[in-house]
């Protein structure tokens, strides 16, 4: 009996030492084990984990402008594009954000298959596509909103310098968002900039935000060089190239060297 005890201690004792090691090494997987809500992203396109406080944001940039994001148990979808995924193999949103109306990022497909019945998707979208759809809430440049506890602030995308033969900018100033969403307190900050330029507006997010999408392609958005500006500008701890040509996303000393982790992540996800 008493040789049963002092084993039963050892057995215990050294469950106790691997359960204790394990949760070191796989922090986040204990922690998902433990969200009381199934978690939805990475199972079809690889999803990029952050702590945010105590819980998980789930960041899948799932090609060119499409970026979906998870916190909590919500699925955010920003400008879902049919091109870049089979959308139907992917979570239906909570909310969907669009930047502006141009195709890639105001696709009606891939709207149809990540919006929900009942007209349970929150849609929060730029006065362009509103004229397109004709539903959802419309946010301009400037605008401060809120969805469930996760704060949006708007800002601008749009074209300094390439434009159409008529000289008419790709994306004139106003028309487009970006959106800067904050979650959890203090906020973790992601920026999505939308089509833009290294503009001006971006020097007010120096140093604030912890992850940002930024654009690389001609000629719609920043060259190699404006691209480079934008990230300095902006500092993020993680960046992100979207909305880029796969095989010609700038790699840069000049971001790497100031503290900013350049992520590259595939442009498509189409199988
Ligand atoms: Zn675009």
């Amino acid at each position: 009996m008493r040789k049963t005890c002092v084993l039963s201690a050892i057995l215990l004792l050294l469950l106790f030492v691997s359960c204790n090691g394990k949760s070191k090494n796989n922090m986040e997987t204990d922690n998902k084990n433990e969200v009381p809500y199934e978690v939805q992203s990475g199972k079809v396109i690889p999803a990029d984990k952050y702590l945010v406080g105590e819980d998980t944001l789930y960041v899948t940039l799932v090609g060119h402008g499409s970026v979906m994001l998870e916190y909590k148990g919500q699925i955010i979808h920003i400008d879902p594009y049919s091109a870049v995924a089979d959308y139907s193999e992917l979570p239906k949103a909570d909310l969907i954000l669009l930047t502006h109306e141009h195709r890639d990022h105001l696709d009606m497909e891939a709207l149809k298959l990540v919006e929900k019945e009942d007209a349970l998707t929150s849609l929060m979208l730029s006065q362009s596509c509103y004229d397109i759809l004709k539903y959802g809430e419309v946010l301009k440049n400037g605008d401060i909103a809120s969805w469930n506890g996760i704060g949006i602030d708007v800002v601008p995308a749009y074209n300094i310098k390439h434009a159409l033969p008529d000289g008419k900018p790709y994306h004139p100033k106003g028309r487009g968002n970006g959106y800067v969403l904050k979650f959890g307190k203090p906020g973790f900050v992601v920026y999505i900039a939308g089509d833009t330029e290294n503009i001006p507006e971006m020097d007010v997010l120096k140093g604030k935000v912890d992850i940002a999408f930024l654009p690389q392609n001609l000629p719609y958005t920043m060259d190699a060089n404006m691209f480079v500006d934008a990230a300095l500008k902006v500092q993020p701890k993680y960046l992100y190239t979207y909305h880029a040509k796969e095989g010609e996303m700038i790699q840069s000393k000049r971001i790497d060297n100031n503290g900013i982790e350049h992520l590259i992540r595939p442009m498509s996800n189409k199988k």
